[in-house]
Formats: C-alpha cells, structure tokens, sequence
C-alpha cells in the first residue's frame, strides 16, 4: 500500500535558516507587541501583495472579528453559505445577523443578483468569499454596495496573491481579510491579517488588535488581544521567500492535474478566469453522479481505500450547522446552487511537495473507479 496522500501539507523552510532569525529574538528579547520582525514582515508582505496598508493578526478568524469592529457593523450582514464557517462566525461573533444569500455555478462565489435581492433595512454590509481564490464579481459587488450604502468585507483566506487585471484582488471592497494558516498557500503557522486603504483605517485596526489601546494610559474602545508574535512572524519572513517557488509548485499540479482530468465523463474543474493571476490554493472538482456513475461521496469512501485523503469543501454548507439552520435565509429554496455544489464537490490533495507520480496515481483511481 503506498503512503497516504493528505489533501495538504505545510511545506517548512529549513530549519537552518530558521535558527539565525531566532537567535535574532533571543538576543533582543522582543518576542511580540510589534516587535522588528512584526513590522518587517508588515512592509515585506504590503509590498509583495501590491496593497497599501497591512495590519498582521494571530489568525484570520479574529481580524474577521475586528473587521466588523472597526466598520462599525451592526444589524445584518450578507454572506455566503458556500465557505469554511469561520466567515460566519465572525459575523455571528458581533452579534450580527447573518444573511445566506445564493451563489452562481461557474466559479462558486456570492452571485450579485442574489445579494441584491437580499437586502433589507438593516443589511449593513456584505461579506463575500473568493472561494478556491476565484475572484467574486467585485465590479457588480461594488455597485451594489454603493447603491445601497453598504460596506464590502471581503474573506480573501484562498486569495493570497491573486491578482485581477495586474491588480492585487485585495484592493477591493473596504477591506480584506486574509489567513495565514499552516494550510494555506502562504503560512506563519497560525497567522491573518486585515488589508486597508487608508493610515487611520490601519491605525483602528492596529489599535482594536491590541486592546484598544491609544497610547500609554488611553483606552478609547473594547479592543481585543490578537496580535501576531516574533517568532511566527520570523517564520513568515522565512516563507515569503519561498512563496513564488510554492506556487509555481501548485501550477504545475493543476496543470497536470487538469490535463489527466479532461476526459472523464462526470468530472468537472474550474479553468483559470480571464485577466485573473491564480496562486492555485486548492483543486476543486465536481462530480456528476450520473456521468461518472458515483456519487460524490462514494468517490470520497473509495478514494480513501486507496490512501488518498481528499476533502469535501465546503460539505455541509455553513446554513445546514446547527447554529444557523433556523435561519430563514438558510432554507433549501433559497440556497439550491449553493446546496448541488456542496453534494458535488471534492477538493484533491494540492501541495507543494505532492509528487508527479501521486498526482498520476490519484488520476488514474479516478478514471478507473
Ligand atoms: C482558513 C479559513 C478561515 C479561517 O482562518 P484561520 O486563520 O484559521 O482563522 C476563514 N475563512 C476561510 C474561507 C478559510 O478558508
């Protein structure tokens, strides 16, 4: 039996590479609250992502917490049920209502009309996913927003270096939210971070971050304890400088992948979008049960015979979660994309030290089965 092929796995720098940014920390004994490495890391990553201003969380859970603080978000908010919960946790965490509003099938993202049509008095603000790294429809999402008065919060988790037109996919919407989580494309282990455009906006969330401390003796509001240490920033300096080669990496993967794929009947993936520059976080496929003559979830069960671990994101979806499901937005009729997709979808083991031969052998499972 070969070895078990995960869906993920972190790819670690180093170690010896590591050791000269540690002893770095022993010697200063800095450890965190805005340490050099922090700050470094802060200019490092604004640079590398083509945005203005960035503010480094512990984890993207919290700066979506903070995000709704620092907007000020009350009421209701719409977002999509088609994500990893956390985006609605957030909202939830505010004490603010969320709104499951539909997605569209090509690339599985909020659909525009559906968020238009789920607007009410007390909508607030929209909190919209680029799912896979597939940009939403930021144009169509902007207007509306703008038309109705409502702030745009986007959860860039799978978006790390996505870029529209040239453009970092990050400087849409009023801000963006990403996670730097050991399984994700770029990682300081646990790890997130809020992209804004203007100083006093990152100030805010600087000082929301820490307490709601404004200097020494001033506290101008409830803030919260969710700031990002030396050493995992000094880890995410290390990272960075491998960040281009990991992706580079996972192109290659979805390319061979797509290229093994294209042939089974009842097995769909998404094909890069126009203008867009991916950074290739997961690879998606939907299955259809009766072209390829098993159910998603069959596919699931018989591909873990063989040893490989793929994962059903995003099954169930976040509305069917016993918090959400008696909300009125989460009733079947109101989500049927959302709820197909999640009975269709497999994500595949992408990463970076995933070998040719797996990919050749997980694609071959699939045809075979
Ligand atoms: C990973 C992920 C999160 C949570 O990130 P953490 O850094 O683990 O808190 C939120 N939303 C989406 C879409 C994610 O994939």
């Amino acid at each position: 039996m070969k070895e078990k092929i995960t869906v993920t796995k972190p790819c670690l720098p180093p170690l010896e590479e590591f050791v000269p940014y540690l002893k770095q920390i022993w010697d200063n004994k800095w450890l965190t609250n805005n340490g050099p490495f922090h700050k470094q890391l802060e200019k490092e990553l604004a640079d590398y992502l083509g945005v203005k201003y960035i503010s480094l969380f512990s984890n993207e859970t919290l700066a979506l917490i903070s995000a709704l603080q620092a907007l000020d978000i009350q009421g209701e908010v719409i977002t999509t049920p088609f994500s990893f919960v956390a985006t609605t946790h957030s909202i939830w965490w505010n004490k603010v209502t969320p709104v499951f509003a539909d997605i569209e099938p090509e690339y599985l993202n909020l659909d525009p009309n559906k968020i238009e049509a789920a607007i009410t008095e007390k909508t607030r603000a929209i909190m919209p996913v680029h799912v896979f790294g597939n940009p939403c429809k930021v144009d169509e999402i902007q207007k509306i927003a703008e038309k109705y008065g409502l702030k745009v919060i986007y959860d860039a988790a799978h978006a790390f270096g996505v870029e529209k037109n040239g453009n970092s996919i990050l400087n849409y919407g009023d801000l963006s939210i990403l996670s730097f989580h050991a399984t994700k494309v770029y990682s300081t282990i646990e790890g997130g971070a809020i992209i804004s455009h203007t100083p006093e906006m990152k100030h805010h969330i600087d000082n929301l971050k820490n307490f709601g401390f404004r200097g020494e003796t001033i506290v101008e509001e409830p803030g919260i304890n969710a700031k990002l240490n030396e050493v995992q920033a000094a880890y995410g300096l290390l990272q960075l400088k491998y960040v281009d080669h990991f992706i580079q990496r996972r192109k290659k993967i979805t390319d061979l992948y797509r290229n093994l794929l294209k042939d089974i009947p009842g097995i769909r993936f998404l094909n890069d979008m126009l203008a867009v520059t991916h950074t290739y976080s997961y690879f998606p496929i939907l299955i259809d049960e009766e072209k390829y003559q098993l159910s998603r979830d069959e596919l699931y069960e018989k591909l873990k015979e063989y040893n490989i671990y793929s994962r059903r994101y995003f099954y169930p979806l976040v509305s069917e979660f016993s918090p959400y499901r008696d909300f009125p937005s989460s009733k079947k009729e109101n989500l049927p994309v959302a709820g197909d997709t999640a009975r269709k979808v497999l994500c595949l083991p992408i990463f970076v030290e995933l070998e040719e031969c797996d990919i050749f052998f997980i694609c071959e499972t699939i045809k075979q089965l």
